[in-house]
């Protein structure tokens, strides 16, 4: 898939959008993530705002709907993940003072070859849950327990193995 490369701080001067759609098969990182053998249906679809005005620099606003097919952590069945993320992003070429440890805008160093499509599964990357669950209650939880191991005896079997 041919990637989009961006001059950012001149999309953002210029106050240009665009509206993608990037195929999943195509985001090496994001697979190892996904239950690929799955036939649940998967997309992603972003749109890249510039802008002055927002926050008095130039920036970007960075929206992004993704359905992607994940394996719940509690009944290890496959599960549709529907995401719906907002981003903000600074473009400057150091990271201005002023958001500084500002969790809402993130900073984006200024190329005049950004890869959209690298922003987007970074962000993807970032977004999966560490553990997707089911929303209904797919399995009782207290089987749930009994699978997982506590962290602590398997902590002691490795102390014992080697002393
Ligand atoms: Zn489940």
């Amino acid at each position: 898939m041919k990637p989009i490369l961006i001059n950012n701080l001149e999309f953002a001067k210029k106050q240009e959008a665009i509206t993608h759609s990037i195929d999943v098969d195509s985001c090496e990182r994001l697979l190892d993530l996904l239950e690929t053998s799955s036939t649940l249906p998967r997309n992603i679809r972003y749109n890249l705002t510039g802008s002055t005005s927002t926050f008095h620099l130039p920036s970007l606003g960075l929206t992004i709907e993704a359905t992607l097919p994940v394996l719940c952590q509690r009944c290890l069945q496959p599960m549709q993940l529907d995401l719906s993320l907002d981003y903000a992003y600074v473009i400057a070429e150091v990271e201005p003072e002023t958001f500084e440890g500002d969790e809402e805008i993130d900073w984006l160093e200024a190329s005049r070859e950004m890869n959209v499509n690298t922003l987007v599964e970074d962000e993807l990357l970032m977004a999966i849950p560490l553990g997707p669950l089911h929303d209904h209650a797919c399995k009782p939880l207290i089987q749930d327990q009994v699978e997982k191991p506590n962290p602590f005896a398997v902590l002691k079997d490795l102390l014992k193995q080697n002393p």
